[in-house]
């Protein structure tokens, strides 16, 4: 390939939204053989929306009151979910201290004076038995929510569900990438029945309940196996994923960390971006197959 292909690969991609940092993304993304993508605003929208709370021994507003102040400074997708149900509920949300997110697992903090966590039941259960509440969440999972539990004083003061819809054009945009015999899985920290829900909607591989370095890990495991892999994220949580594929992807206009740590950016956010800057880049590449 010319230099001058590769400029006119980068400014075509630029004007349709596909930002590419220089040459060597270029190179990298014409190359590409297998992709791992987030689900959490990656697959899906990323605006899900509270659909159930079960409050336990206080009421469901104070249950969001509680929820909306540990992740009044979170900028997770359920995070907005919480605060926009706090608002729309007229439910209080009182200052947090030493508020803290833990990447693929929650957030935790001080409210009134009292310990507080917010996350994932995997999370909770390694401290906290869910015994009486395992039934209630799998039900809930199998409608395709992912659920948040709320500690409080180190007990569980209730759950919060959400969903989240997977891109208008998910379905479309990964088949298109297995027609160009790219490999495709989702990755995600959200539990295995919730993620197995969306996949298999979406006829893709999932791999599920893992924390931001078992991703890494598993972009480190496919290169291992020979793929050249390209990995497709928010940015939010999975910097180290990010990093350790060949080509790091934003979704999204997304967040400014997602832009800086990427080598590559779809900013209208649409599935089909993926693949379609896989194409463009091997046609600047002279590289079709
Ligand atoms: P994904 O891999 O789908 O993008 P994450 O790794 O961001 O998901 O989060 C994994 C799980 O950890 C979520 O499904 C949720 O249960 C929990 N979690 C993470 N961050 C938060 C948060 N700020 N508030 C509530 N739950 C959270
Ligand atoms: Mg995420």
């Amino acid at each position: 390939s010319t230099p001058a292909a590769i400029a006119a690969g980068l400014s075509t991609g630029a004007r349709r939204g596909l930002l590419m940092k220089g040459g060597v993304v270029l190179e990298g993304l014409s190359r590409i053989t297998a992709v791992a993508l987030d689900k959490t605003g990656t697959i899906t929208e990323g605006k899900p929306k509270v659909t159930d709370v079960v409050a336990a021994g206080r009421s469901d507003r104070d249950v969001l009151s509680l929820a909306a102040a540990l992740e009044r400074g979170s900028s997770h997708p359920l995070a907005l979910a919480i605060l926009d149900k706090a608002k729309a509920e007229g439910a209080p949300v009182p200052p947090a201290f030493d508020a803290q997110a833990i990447p693929g697992e929650g957030v935790s903090g001080s409210v009134g004076g009292m310990k507080a966590f917010l996350g994932s039941p995997q999370a909770v259960a390694r401290t906290v038995s869910l015994a009486p509440w395992e039934s209630q969440i799998r039900s809930l999972n199998d409608e395709g929510k992912t659920v948040s539990v709320l500690l409080a004083g180190g007990a569980v003061a209730g759950l919060l569900a959400i969903r989240d819809e997977p891109r208008a054009d998910a379905a479309a945009g990964l088949s298109a990438l297995k027609h160009e015999g790219i490999q495709a899985v989702m990755l995600t920290g959200d539990n295995r029945r919730t993620a197995q829900a969306i996949a298999r909607s979406l006829g893709i591989e999932a791999q599920a309940e893992l924390l931001p370095q078992d991703k890494q890990r598993i972009v480190k495991e496919l290169q291992g196996r020979g793929f050249v892999v390209a990995k497709v994220g928010d940015g939010i949580n999975d910097a180290p994923a990010l990093a350790a594929a060949d080509v790091g992807i934003a979704m999204g206009g997304g967040t400014d960390v997602a832009l800086e740590t990427a080598d590559a950016a779809a900013l209208h956010g649409r599935m089909r971006d993926i693949p379609d800057m896989i194409a463009l880049a091997k046609s600047a590449m002279g590289n079709i197959r």
